[in-house]
């Protein structure tokens, strides 16, 4: 008998969260917010998700890869508090928990199958004719994600209402989710970046919008006017905004890093 167990990784996620800065605290609150579940290994096989296709969402299971390194403490002080007051890891959500497993439900949009084929043999072998050899990958295609790109995922199950909504129950100090009257205004740059890129990134409008209504400043700035010019990262686009008043925030720049 031992005291450690060994998890296998099922899939990897695709998301537009580049970095950790400005991903909400909770799925769910950013609808705009589009990834994909790619399984792999031996878990890379459509008999794992069949049937799965019937629900709207799933649990997702992972691993809190982005901050593993840094441990953990027994106390942290949630950013909902105004982050001043210590509560225990375990009535909190952190990330930096004594295991790094986080548990998010997401919803399913698709389950998509596709073959690919991989390597390629030399004309002349004993292959099929250069065809390279074929492979399938399962896809799972979500949206309302809180994950960072790359997170590790370890269990999915499907989300089942009857026993996972509880209408009495109490959410303690987080029981509703977090208000906000701010509003998002683009610059006339901002404005043309977009409709610039508006074809591959149809919903990057919204996942803006929705993303800075969150406030994503660090608890402490929150409810207070600041003029600094942050920046954040979603897909591979670099954008800027600033602080107008204490309910509006400009978005100055969107800048594509790739075609830079
Ligand atoms: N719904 C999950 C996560 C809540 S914490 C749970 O309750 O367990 C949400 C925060 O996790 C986000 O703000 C993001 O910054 C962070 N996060 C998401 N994916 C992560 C990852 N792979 N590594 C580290 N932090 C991550």
């Amino acid at each position: 008998m031992t005291n450690s167990v060994n998890l296998n990784v099922i899939g990897t996620i695709n998301s537009p969260y580049k970095q950790k800065f400005a991903i909400p605290r909770q799925p769910g609150i950013v609808t705009a917010a589009q990834g994909q579940l790619r399984l792999t290994g031996s878990a890379n096989n459509a008999e794992l998700v069949r049937g799965l296709e019937q629900f709207s969402h799933i649990w997702l299971l992972f691993i809190f890869h982005g901050t593993q390194a840094q441990g953990w403490k027994p106390l942290v002080r949630p950013p909902r508090l105004g982050g001043n007051k210590k509560l225990g890891v375990f009535a909190t959500r952190s990330t930096f928990r004594p295991n790094p497993i986080g548990m998010s439900v997401v919803k399913l949009d698709q389950i998509e199958l596709c073959s690919t084929r991989q390597g390629f043999t030399e004309p002349g072998s004993t292959g099929q004719h250069g065809t390279g050899q074929k492979s399938s990958q399962v896809i799972l295609h979500i949206s309302e994600l809180d994950l960072l790109d790359g997170t590790p995922i370890v269990d999915i199950k499907p989300y089942i209402p009857y026993a996972d909504i509880i209408e009495s129950a109490h959410g303690g100090y987080a029981q509703e989710q977090p208000s906000s009257n701010i509003k998002v205004i683009f610059s006339s740059a901002a404005l043309l970046a977009l409709a610039n890129c508006n074809q591959h990134y149809p919903t990057l409008q919204s996942l803006i919008e929705q993303v800075l209504s969150q406030d994503p400043r660090p608890a402490y700035k929150q409810q207070s006017i600041d003029d600094k010019i942050y920046g954040m990262s979603l897909y591979n686009f670099n954008i800027n905004w600033q602080m107008l008043d204490n309910a509006t925030f400009n978005v100055i720049a969107i800048d594509d890093n790739v075609n830079q």
